[in-house]
C-alpha cells in the first residue's frame, strides 16, 4: 500500500468507523458464537503473496464483526465500560503515525514532556494533593501505565523495595529473600483479582480484610490484622484500598486506612480503576478524603473518561521508590540529560512506552473539564433511572447501594433464578451483563455510563429484563 492508496482507503475506513459507531444499536451486543468460530473462516496459513486491501477489508464485516462483543453499544452493561470518543481516536491515529517509543526523555522528548504535563492536568482535575504532581523540587508525579493491574503490581514492588531496604538496615545480615518471605500485603475481600495476582508475582502473603455491611474495608479491622501479623514475626508492608470495587462499586474508608498505613509505615496504594474518573466532579471527591496520606493512586481514563484503551493514570508521591524497584541503567539507554530529565523507563515494568498522552490531551482539551463533568453526571443519571425501574418492581431487589453508574440487582429468592436470568439475557444478545457474588448473593451488574446511552435505551433494556424475568419465573414455578 502506498501513500496514495492509504489516503483513499484511510478515508473509507474513517467512514466505516463513523457508520459503525452511529449504527451500533443495529448489532447484537453479545455475539452468538462458540470457541473456534473463526477457524473455518480464514486459511490456517498466511498468504504467500500480498492481498488487495479491498479483499482484506471485506473480511472485517464478514469474519470479525460477527464475533465482536460491542463494547461501545449502549446495551453493553458488562464489566466496567471501555468508552471511546472521536478526539481520542484521532489521538491514537497520530500516535500510531509517530510510533515513537518513549522509554527515555531522549527517545522522544515530546512523549515524556506531554505525559508529565497532562498527568499534572489530570491530577489537578481530580483534586490530588500537590505532592502527587510533577514539581521542580518534588519526588512525586504521574505516569501513564497500561492497566490498573500493572499499577497495583508496580506499587507493591515499590513498597516491597522500601520494606526490604528498611529491614536490611534494621537487621544487618538478613537476606532479601528471607525478608521477602515475611512480607504481608492487605486488601479488602472485595478487591479486584489483580491484587491477588500482584501478591502472587511479588511472592508475598496477601491477607483479605473482611469488609463491613457496605462492602467497605475499615481501618480497625485492618489494624487488627497488621498487629496480629507483627506478633507472628511477619512484616506488614503494603495495603491496597479500593475506591469503586468491581462487584458493587463500593468504597473502602480511605481516611481510616491511610491513617493506619501512615502510622504503621505501610505503603498505601489506591485502586480507583473505574470510579477515579468521577472525582473530576467535586461532589464525588468525598471518597478521596485521606488521599494525602496515601503513597500511590491509579485509575483508568480508558474506562469512563472516553480515552481509548490503553491508558491508566498512576501517581506516586515517591518516584524514587519506583527507581529503586526498577533500577537498571544500561549504557545504550543513557543520554545527555540522564538524571536531569524524567526517563519513564524507571517508572514502569516494560522498557518501551507508547505515546498515550496525546489521546488523553485531545480528550481533555476537546471536552474541557465541564464537558467531562457533564458526561460523568449523565452516566450517573442514567444509572439512577435504571435503579428506579428496578426498585418499582417487587420481584427484584437491589442488595447493595448504587454508587455512580453501577446498579447491582437480582430476583428475590434463590441465587439460581438470578443466575438463570443472567444467562438467558446474555444468550439472547440484546443486552450484555455479567454477574458478581456479594457475600454469597448472586447479583447481576448493570453499568450505564456510555455517552451514547439515551433514556430510550434504558427503557428498552428494562423491558428486555422484565420479559426474560417473566419467562424465568414462570419456568421456575413449574
Ligand atoms: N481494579 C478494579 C477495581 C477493577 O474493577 C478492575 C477492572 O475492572 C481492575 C482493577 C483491573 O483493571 P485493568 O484491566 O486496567 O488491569
Amino acid at each position: 500500500m502506498d501513500s496514495q492508496e492509504f489516503r483513499e482507503k484511510g478515508k473509507e475506513v474513517i467512514d466505516y468507523i463513523a457508520d459503525y459507531l452511529e449504527n451500533i444499536r443495529d448489532r447484537r451486543v453479545f455475539p452468538d458464537k462458540k470457541p473456534g468460530f473463526i477457524r473455518g473462516l480464514i486459511p490456517d496459513a498466511a498468504p504467500v503473496k500480498g492481498e488487495k486491501w479491498d479483499d482484506i477489508f471485506k473480511d472485517v464485516e464478514k469474519v470479525i464483526m460477527p464475533g465482536v462483543t460491542h463494547w461501545q453499544s449502549p446495551h453493553m452493561h458488562a464489566y466496567f465500560p471501555a468508552l471511546t470518543s472521536y478526539p481520542s481516536m484521532l489521538g491514537e491515529m497520530i500516535s500510531n503515525a509517530i510510533n515513537c517509543i518513549g522509554f527515555t526523555w531522549a527517545s522522544s522528548p515530546a512523549c515524556t514532556e506531554l505525559e508529565m504535563i497532562v498527568m499534572n492536568w489530570l491530577g489537578k482535575m481530580i483534586g490530588l494533593p500537590e505532592d502527587f504532581l510533577h514539581r521542580k523540587d518534588g519526588d512525586g508525579g504521574g505516569v501513564i501505565q497500561t492497566t490498573a493491574s500493572e499499577c497495583t503490581l508496580i506499587s507493591l514492588l515499590a513498597g516491597r523495595y522500601i520494606a526490604i531496604k528498611m529491614y536490611e538496615e534494621l537487621y544487618p545480615g538478613a537476606s532479601k529473600h528471607e525478608i521477602n518471605g515475611k512480607l504481608v500485603a492487605y486488601c479488602s475481600d472485595q478487591a479486584h483479582s489483580s491484587v491477588e495476582k500482584a501478591a502472587l508475582i511479588g511472592l508475598v502473603t496477601l491477607r483479605y480484610i473482611e469488609c463491613d455491611e457496605n462492602y467497605s474495608m475499615r481501618g480497625d479491622k485492618l489494624l487488627n490484622a497488621i498487629k496480629a501479623d507483627r506478633e507472628e514475626g511477619l512484616i506488614p508492608f503494603w495495603v491496597c484500598a479500593t475506591l469503586g470495587t468491581t462487584g458493587a462499586c463500593a468504597f473502602d474508608n480511605l481516611e481510616e486506612i491511610t491513617e493506619v498505613c501512615y502510622n504503621e509505615l505501610l505503603w498505601c496504594h489506591v485502586d480507583a480503576a473505574y470510579a477515579g474518573s468521577a472525582f473530576i466532579c467535586p461532589e464525588y471527591r468525598v471518597w478521596l478524603k485521606g488521599i494525602e496520606k496515601a503513597n500511590s493512586i491509579a485509575f483508568n481514563p480508558s474506562k469512563w473518561l472516553m480515552v481509548h484503551f490503553d491508558c491508566t493514570a498512576m501517581w506516586v508521591k515517591n518516584s524514587s521508590a519506583l527507581h529503586g524497584a526498577f533500577n537498571v541503567n544500561p549504557l545504550y539507554l543513557t543520554h545527555e540529560y540522564s538524571g536531569l530529565a524524567i526517563d519513564y523507563m524507571h517508572w514502569q515494568i516494560p522498557l518501551s512506552k507508547r505515546f498515550r498522552a496525546l489521546k488523553l490531551w485531545f480528550v481533555i482539551r476537546n471536552y474541557g473539564i465541564t464537558g467531562i463533568q457533564e458526561h460523568i453526571r449523565k452516566g450517573v443519571r442514567m444509572a439512577e433511572q435504571f435503579e428506579s425501574f428496578v426498585r418499582n418492581d417487587s420481584r427484584f431487589e437491589i442488595p447493595a447501594k448504587r454508587y455512580l453508574g453501577l446498579v447491582v440487582f437480582r430476583l428475590v429468592g434463590d441465587n439460581i433464578i438470578t443466575e438463570a436470568l443472567c444467562k438467558r439475557l446474555n444468550s439472547r444478545g440484546n443486552i450484555h451483563c455479567v454477574p458478581a457474588n456479594l457475600k454469597g448473593k448472586y447479583v447481576i451488574r448493570f453499568t450505564v455510563t456510555s455517552p451514547r446511552t439515551t433514556l430510550d435505551d434504558i427503557i428498552k433494556d428494562w423491558k428486555e429484563i422484565m420479559k426474560v424475568a417473566d419467562d424465568v419465573l414462570r419456568e421456575s414455578d413449574k
